[in-house]
């Protein structure tokens, strides 16, 4: 006959069972654990008291009008902390390499970040990525046996079981490589790699607009447009991971070829690059070459015309795929979500013509508010998250 567990080995139990959960979850509240573990929520509170004092977890506000917010009290978000020691995140974007160094809570110490042709040449810039973390910990006075964990993300979808870049018309000096290993083999230390939206959402999630939300769609619009599908609390990458590769989205039998080897894809019509070309053709040369954000583009007669009508056409796109999903939150992110209220007029314009009426009632649009560094902050936030699952 088993003996029955005596309450301080249950009350042990629950609080390793809630710190994995706290570990593993980008940001949960007590009801949220409640839900997941199926403790009550008398046991919940008192393992969460118990974890707290013991500083292994600490409490986070929730963004102003996110969930929670707004019905009595805001819940405090709960998030994993404990420990000492610091993390790098880096975001591989087409045409620069952006680098940070980091306490494990995702408080920035140090960051800069080049211009290196990524797409086409790999190793120069993995050399490039792994030279700036070396920098960057020379001039903060850190070596990198004290950075417990590295994490940095790609532009294009991974594989989720090999972690590899597998598809050819994206990254093509990339492909068959495995990019964790590659920067493993550089810096001698611990890296997870990930798709650059997914880091987009968890990005917004630790830190931005997003905190607190369990089922939202965070999308990159660039030179390329991908989302990053946060449903049920967890980031959703498909069976081989290229979930929520929206830019091939078709929308229509004629247009423009893609570079995925259709025609009339999403990406044809509404990118970056399209402004860009669009500045260019109407004599309205960038005073710089950094033409982001793009809130005076907006304001332009020719330019502003075209954001509303990107807005509008993304919209469309996001509106079915709301029907599919029926997210709580659209985060707009990436060198287009720069272009502010403009653009997220648009999408909203559409999900609410072309979305069912509950779902677009339900779905809140808001502009990323980390801008051009949510994949940075998502990658920063991610090896927090490795660094303190090893503990
Ligand atoms: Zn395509």
């Amino acid at each position: 006959m088993n003996t029955p567990e005596s309450p301080s080995a249950r009350r042990q139990r629950s609080r390793q069972q809630l710190l994995e959960v706290i570990r593993r979850e980008n940001g949960v509240t007590r009801a949220d654990l409640s839900l997941i573990t199926g403790l009550s929520r008398s046991a919940v509170a008192e393992a969460v008291q118990d974890l707290m004092n013991e500083r292994l977890i600490a409490e986070d506000v929730l963004a102003a009008g996110g969930r929670g917010v707004g019905r009595g009290r805001p819940s405090a978000l709960l998030v994993a902390s404990g420990g000492d020691g610091y993390v790098v995140g880096i975001d591989f974007d087409h045409e620069r390499v952006t680098v940070a160094v980091a306490q494990i809570d995702g408080q920035i110490r140090a960051e800069e970040h080049a211009a290196v042709n990524v797409d086409s040449e790999a190793a120069a810039a993995l050399d490039v990525a792994a030279g700036m973390v070396h920098r960057l910990l020379g001039q903060t006075g850190m070596t990198l046996s004290e950075i417990r964990a590295v994490a940095a993300g790609v532009p294009a979808p991974l594989d989720v079981k090999s972690s590899r870049i597998h598809q050819a018309s994206v990254l093509s000096g990339w492909v068959g490589l495995d990019p964790a290993r590659e920067l493993a083999d550089r810096l001698g230390r611990p890296v997870v790699i990930g798709n650059d939206a997914d880091l987009g959402a968890a990005g917004e999630l630790r830190f931005g607009v997003a905190k607190g939300a369990r089922d939202f769609i965070y999308v990159k619009a660039s030179e390329g447009i991908g989302a990053g599908l946060v449903l049920g609390g967890a980031v959703y990458r498909g069976a081989t991971g290229a979930a929520g590769e929206i830019g091939h989205t078709r929308l229509g039998e004629q247009g423009a070829w893609c570079r995925c080897g259709n025609r009339g894809c999403l990406e044809t019509v509404v990118s970056s690059t399209l402004v860009r070309q669009l500045m260019r053709e109407i004599g309205l040369p960038p005073a710089r070459d950094e033409i982001f954000p793009l809130a005076e583009v907006a304001r332009h007669p020719v330019t502003g015309r075209f954001i509303a009508e990107a807005g509008r056409t993304l919209g469309r796109v996001l509106a079915d795929l709301s029907n599919c999903l029926n997210p709580a939150l659209i985060v707009l992110g990436g060198e287009l979500g720069t272009a502010g209220e403009a653009l997220a007029d648009g999408v909203r314009e559409s999900i609410n013509r072309y979305a069912q009426p509950t779902v677009a009632s339900a779905v809140e649009v808001k502009l990323a508010a980390l801008g051009l560094r949510s994949e940075l902050l998502g990658a920063v936030g991610l090896a927090g998250q490795h660094a303190l699952l090893e503990i």
